[in-house]
């Protein structure tokens, strides 16, 4: 291809700084360097990490920084050293790595590779970074940075996918859906018969929902605070419907009452320290457990220490628990055989230079997926 070996000049959405909205501007992508693999980025979503980074935590540090991690798109070309993935394969890049090589990619027990994206602020800075912009550098977010036309990653954050799949749907299990999914499946570990809470039903939390449902729960109360969602909460499982709002007693005691004593497995699918707590204490004692899904770094948590001494325990679950490059392609292939629902997902579709149109979107609760057409496919 033409491009080979040469900076492409393409088109992608800039955070400048903080909470104000991304400029579309013409940037340079420097080649793939050794281990890496540059991508047309196909389709884009937006999750609420995103969000979190430019409207919640909004440190400057974290800035100018091209957003954007839950995405699919077609490799360009590949540096040195890349084995495993030619141009022209269907790809998604991964905001976790899997190096195969580090101890935690050896051990079955987790998803966290050493060799993740480093730096503060969720970013890659610097000489890390393959992206400029009228001179500057800038930073890549997650390792990823979706929000444009190419990118440059790394191939141990690359997940090669079958070549059916349809990257305008696929582009959700970038994140979302996988991160709610596997915190159900794999690190709740919802057993057959058991009842489950999940607090919060954007994408995560409705895929939370799906995991529940799929690993046999038999009863999903679904809960939030904006009660549009519980429309779409049915369509993948959830079996009762709670509004914190309807209630004047804290909702740990509302779902108590309603399953006797507290649910077996809840999912914090909202990012909120208070819900943490909430979706911690709903548990039962004795075996209740709790997965903390939604991200924030911005403050401490806290409980009492008798919830836990009463034998509840509380987790944490990253990208759903999924080693990317063995997982990922395993949940596209899933989808293909409809063992997984996807499109359900996807409530808007725009282009790239409607990105804060979306981004509104998802801060007014308006939609669960907004997949935004990059490139064509
Ligand atoms: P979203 O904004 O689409 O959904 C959040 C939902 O929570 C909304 O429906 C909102 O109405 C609801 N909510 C807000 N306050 C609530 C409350 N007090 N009680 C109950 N519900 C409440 O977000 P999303 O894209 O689904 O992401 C959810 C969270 O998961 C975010 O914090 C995001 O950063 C995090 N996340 C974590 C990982 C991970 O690997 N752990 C990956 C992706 C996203
Ligand atoms: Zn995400």
């Amino acid at each position: 291809m033409a491009t080979v070996g040469r900076v492409i000049k393409c088109r992608a959405a800039v955070a400048w700084e903080p909470n104000k909205p991304l400029v579309m501007e013409e940037i340079e992508v420097a080649p793939p360097q050794a281990n890496e693999v540059r991508i047309k980025i196909v389709a884009t979503a937006v999750c609420h990490t995103d969000l979190h980074h430019l409207l919640e935590n909004m440190n400057k540090d974290g800035f100018p920084v091209v957003l954007g991690h839950e995405a699919a798109g077609i490799v360009e070309s590949v540096g040195p050293g890349v084995t495993e993935i030619q141009p022209g394969d269907k790809v998604i890049p991964l905001f976790i790595s899997q190096c195969r090589e580090c101890r935690f990619c050896k051990s079955p027990k987790t998803n966290q590779c050493e060799k993740a994206w480093v730096g503060q602020h969720n970013v890659l800075s610097g000489p890390l970074s393959r992206f400029t912009c009228k001179g500057k550098k800038l930073m890549q977010f997650t390792g990823t940075s979706t929000f444009s036309e190419y990118t440059v990653v790394n191939q141990m954050a690359v997940a090669k996918i079958d070549p059916a799949a349809p990257l305008d749907k696929v582009c959700l299990l970038g994140c979302g859906i996988c991160t709610g999914y596997g915190a159900a499946v794999n690190t709740a570990k919802v057993e057959p018969g058991s009842t489950c809470a999940v607090f919060g039903l954007g994408a995560v939390g409705l895929a939370a929902v799906m995991g529940c449902k799929a690993a046999g729960a038999k009863r999903i109360i679904a809960v939030d605070i904006n009660p549009e969602k519980f429309d779409k909460a049915k369509v993948f499982g959830a079996t009762d419907f709670v509004n914190p709002k309807d209630h004047s007693e804290p909702i740990s005691q509302v779902l108590s009452k309603m399953t006797d004593g507290g649910v077996d497995f809840s999912l914090e699918c909202v990012g909120n320290v208070g819900v943490m707590r909430s979706a911690l204490e709903s548990c039962v004692q004795g075996w209740g457990v709790s997965v903390i899904v939604g991200w924030t770094d911005l403050e401490d948590f806290s409980s009492r220490p008798v919830q836990l001494i009463a034998g509840r325990t509380w987790k944490g679950s990253a990208f759903g628990g999924f080693k990317g490059r063995d997982d990922v392609p395993k949940m596209v292939k899933a989808y293909l055989d409809k063992k997984l629902k996807v499109d359900e997902f996807i409530t808007h579709n725009m282009t790239l230079d409607q990105v804060n149109d979306a981004i509104e979107l998802m801060k007014h609760g308006k939609c669960i997926r907004t997949v935004m057409t990059v490139s064509p496919q």
